[in-house]
């Protein structure tokens, strides 16, 4: 299939990073890649659904590989997964599982999914600081979204379906529901309560947010739903309140730079410091965007506020705030010189485990491996959202009381950069606004 062809089908499909980052994947289609890496590292403790889906259906994840490199003229494309989970998919580095396609078993520290360590990891190419993976003539594409691209292309399936890993205080699953299906009905179906002092995460316990079980719905963003305990250093860093962390770092740094030795983007040479935002918070009321443009680079992984600082200080939560007045200022950090950047000869030594981070988060508890749920639950009703990716929001092309099918088209991508939106039940539309699609089961 021709490229632009295979972009449109893409579009058309809805098929988005499955990671979390949900950009559309049509747009990262470009010639002039020499390789393909697929992000299969699953970095997050307590995560399973891409390890399933390889389990499962290895296949597909070959032949949605096959579909981007015969696309866009990539000759070669390489699985990074961490060593762990190859081992348990009996995988060898090195070992070519189609033509041109290779494994790379990767060390077991975190965070090994983050992009730019990923694709140090498996090419030995440092990205320079800001700018895309192109610029070393790398694509990156997650696990699942290959699958994806393999139903779009050949069994003409459009995303309307997520995997998912349910973890933490449950007996766990991976299992496939629908997209647009409330947490709260997908618990009922499964029989799930949730325990008094306990919070619902969607995403990995390190990157991952609370929910509201009543109102959370499953999207195209969603990889997995933890049920946590309150009291675990994972959720409590999660709940703290930005004027109290903003007082902290005020009152309690004491500047040892702690974090900034561990920060696994520092550790590749990228110019980020975590303790010097913290003294730019500390010493200036107003912040000048020009200080702070290093904020751009940082991945959000977390170690330096829940392994890094022993004063309870939070930096990445300084760091995301101004991530915030750089993106007001619509300003961010690009390299220019992009020889001037080494990674670290400390970077073996002080990467963190993956065992030590879920120690560190408090999940370590939760080591269970999870089984798989073959059956897909039935749902009465969905709710599509219209912006379940980055770029402009879906137009919808159904009304209310018009009657739907699985699969069909339910709203058009926009002009720009945007995706279509498809039903994943039979059913009725029953509401319709700005925001979303309600579709209600045929009784
Ligand atoms: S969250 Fe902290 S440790 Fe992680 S990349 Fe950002 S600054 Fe570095
Ligand atoms: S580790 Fe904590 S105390 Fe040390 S410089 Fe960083 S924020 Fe300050």
């Amino acid at each position: 299939m021709e490229l632009n062809e295979l972009k449109s089908l893409l579009q058309a499909a809805g098929v988005v990073g499955a990671g979390g980052a949900t950009f559309p994947t049509y747009v990262k289609l470009a010639p002039g890649a020499d390789t393909l890496v697929i992000n299969a590292a699953e970095c997050e403790p307590l995560l399973y659904t891409d390890l399933t889906i390889m389990e499962l259906h290895m296949d597909k994840v070959l032949s949605g590989i096959r579909t981007v490199m015969e696309a866009a003229s990539i000759p070669s494309a390489l699985i990074g997964i961490k060593s762990s989970k190859g081992k348990l998919l009996h995988l060898m580095h090195g070992q070519e599982l189609a033509p041109g396609i290779k494994v790379c078993l990767l060390p077991d520290v975190y965070p090994m999914g983050d992009e730019i360590n990923l694709i140090y990891e498996t090419t030995g190419r440092l990205v320079p600081p800001g700018k895309l993976p192109m610029t070393v003539g790398v694509i990156v594409m997650n696990l699942e979204t290959v699958y994806n691209i393999h139903l779009a292309r050949y069994e003409d399936r459009p995303v309307i379906e997520k995997w998912l890993t349910i973890n933490g205080n449950v007996k766990p699953c991976v299992i496939r529901v629908p997209l647009g299906v409330r947490v709260r009905d997908l618990f009922l179906q499964l029989g799930i309560k949730v325990p008094a002092g306990h919070v619902v995460m969607d995403g990995g316990p390190s990157m991952g947010r609370i929910i509201d079980i009543n109102t959370a719905i499953v999207t195209k963003a969603t990889k997995g739903l933890l049920i946590l305990p309150e009291d675990i250093p994972a959720v409590v860093t999660k709940q703290r309140d930005m004027r109290v962390q903003l007082a902290m770092a005020s009152s309690a740094c004491c500047g040892c730079s702690r974090c900034t030795d561990l920060c696994p983007r520092a550790l590749l040479g990228y110019p980020l410091e975590p303790h010097k935002h913290i003294r730019v918070t500390v010493s200036s009321e107003h912040i000048n965007p020009e200080e702070v443009l290093s904020a751009t680079l940082c991945c959000a992984c977390g170690i330096c506020e829940i392994a890094a600082c022993c004063q309870e200080i939070s930096p990445r939560a300084v760091i995301a705030e101004h991530k915030t007045i750089l993106g007001k200022a619509k300003m961010r950090f690009t390299a220019t010189d992009d020889s001037q950047y080494k990674v670290s000869p400390d970077r073996a030594y002080r990467q963190m485990s993956s065992a030590r981070w879920m120690q560190y988060l408090g999940v370590d508890r939760y080591s269970a491996h999870p089984e798989y749920i073959s059956e897909m639950p039935q749902f009465d009703r969905v709710e599509i959202r219209l912006s379940q990716h980055i770029g402009v929001p879906s137009v919808p092309r159904v009304a209310v009381g018009n009657p739907v099918s699985v699969g069909q088209m339910i709203a058009a991508p926009a002009g720009g950069l945007s995706v279509a939106q498809h039903a994943p039940i039979d059913g009725t539309v029953v509401a319709l606004d700005a925001n979303r699609i309600v579709i209600e089961a045929v009784r």
